[in-house]
């Protein structure tokens, strides 16, 4: 029998690791993207493995599960994909805030996870190139990390033509061909039509629209998002690669930034889901100056700002992981946090394709069927995601 003939949409770090697993397990793959593969939320992703920052425990170990399986993944790659551990480290200046980070490492404790909380003195050792000033509570997360979104789906890419798999950059999906049990049968595309066994939809923010072309709806809250880099700087931290500041003037956020291995720094202020349009020059220095009173080593950088980048994000916030009950060969792959969870998601991703498995231990509560019969004025209605996670 002819090895089946699966159509990825969309090459962003989604995609491009579904696409390397399924093509791993002996498929037929043709991936393709509207424009070059990771230039969508991928690039602008400030790239932070962790489970830390994710609830409730059920989608926290998904995440930590994905986070466990990086190592292996990037070996599989077979290239530096800029893999780093080291953890992070947070700090709060102020009581309520300091109240909130102890119960949250109270809570992770409690799932298990290696969040404890440290002494200003251990911070100042751990890293002491930072200006840290009052610390009402100081936490490290010592196995969380960092990677180079973009050189990972280079990598899938490189394995993926090694693979004879069909990479078609540049390509833009128009329509998708149903039968009369609305079974896809091909991709109508700017390059033509391309006939398909599965279609996988990982188009980021464009799933909504591209799994739509199939009757399937996908909603998403729109999630704007600003990190900035700045020009490559020598090692200013010494074992922890993250660091997310407090404010040091009332009413601004906190500041996070990461180290990245070329010597790059990224800044962006609040939580991972803060939602944030400004990407002008001003704006980049604005960051690059608070990241200064925190970390002076970074004095003679300058701030490069990166145009906004806009986060696929599920309307609840948690992955749209599955088969599509209104169009059975439809594939949706939608998810926040990609990079952390793309080992995780992609291998899942291939059981369920290559295999016919169903993994509902561990997707169950993600499947598209939870949007079944609802409408986008009911979906405008739901709360912001950005509000359940920090
Ligand atoms: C500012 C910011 C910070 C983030 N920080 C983190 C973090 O610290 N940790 C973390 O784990 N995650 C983080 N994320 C989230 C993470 O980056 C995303 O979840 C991940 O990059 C999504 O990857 P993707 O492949 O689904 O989407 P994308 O990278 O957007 O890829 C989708 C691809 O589909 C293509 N496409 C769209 N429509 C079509 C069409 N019609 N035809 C053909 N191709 C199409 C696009 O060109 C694009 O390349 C952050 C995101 C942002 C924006």
């Amino acid at each position: 029998m002819d090895a089946q003939h699966i159509v990825v949409i969309g090459a962003g770090i989604v995609g491009a690791s579904i696409a390397f697993r399924v093509a791993s397990r002996g498929a037929r793959v043709t991936v393709i993207d509207k424009d070059q593969p990771g230039f969508g939320a991928s690039s602008h992703s400030f790239a932070w493995i962790n489970a830390g920052a994710k609830e409730p425990v059920g989608y926290h170990n998904l995440n930590r599960r994905s986070l466990e399986m990086w190592p292996r993944f990037a070996d599989a790659l077979a290239e530096d994909v800029g893999l780093r551990w080291g953890g992070k480290v947070a700090w709060e200046a102020e009581p309520e805030a300091a109240k909130a980070l102890v119960a949250r490492v109270e809570q992770l404790q409690s799932w298990g996870y290696p969040s404890r909380l440290v002494s200003r003195e251990e911070l100042q050792d751990l890293e002491p190139a930072l200006n840290i000033g009052v610390v009402a509570a100081a936490d490290y997360n010592e196995n969380e990390g960092q990677v180079e979104p973009q050189l990972v789906v280079d990598a899938c890419v490189n394995r993926l033509r090694e693979l004879e798999a069909s990479v078609m950059s540049g390509v833009q999906v128009l329509g998708l061909r149903q039968d009369t049990h609305n079974r896809i049968t091909s991709v109508q595309t700017t390059a033509g039509d391309i006939d398909a066994d599965i279609v996988v939809v990982a188009a980021g923010t464009a799933t909504t629209a591209v799994a739509g072309m199939a009757g399937v709806y996908v909603p998403q809250a729109e999630s704007p998002g600003v990190v900035i880099r700045t020009t490559p700087m020598p090692s200013l931290l010494r074992n922890v690669p993250v660091v997310y500041a407090p404010p040091l003037e009332d009413g601004r956020r906190e500041i996070h930034l990461r180290h990245c291995p070329d010597g790059r720094l990224m800044i962006g202020e609040g939580d991972q889901e803060s939602l944030a349009e400004d990407d002008t020059q001003a704006h980049a220095d604005d960051l690059l100056a608070r990241a200064c009173q925190h970390l002076p080593g970074l004095k003679g950088a300058s701030a490069v700002p990166v145009p906004v980048g806009w986060r696929p994000m599920p309307l609840d916030g948690y992955p749209v992981m599955g088969f599509a009950p209104e169009a059975p060969n439809l594939y949706v792959a939608l998810t926040h946090s990609g990079v952390t969870l793309a080992p995780a998601l992609s291998q899942l991703a291939a059981l369920e394709i290559c295999d016919g498995a169903r993994a509902d231990a561990v997707l169950g509560p993600y499947r598209p069927e939870r949007f079944a019969g609802m409408t986008p004025e009911a979906a405008s209605q739901m709360e912001h995601p950005r509000a359940r996670h920090r």
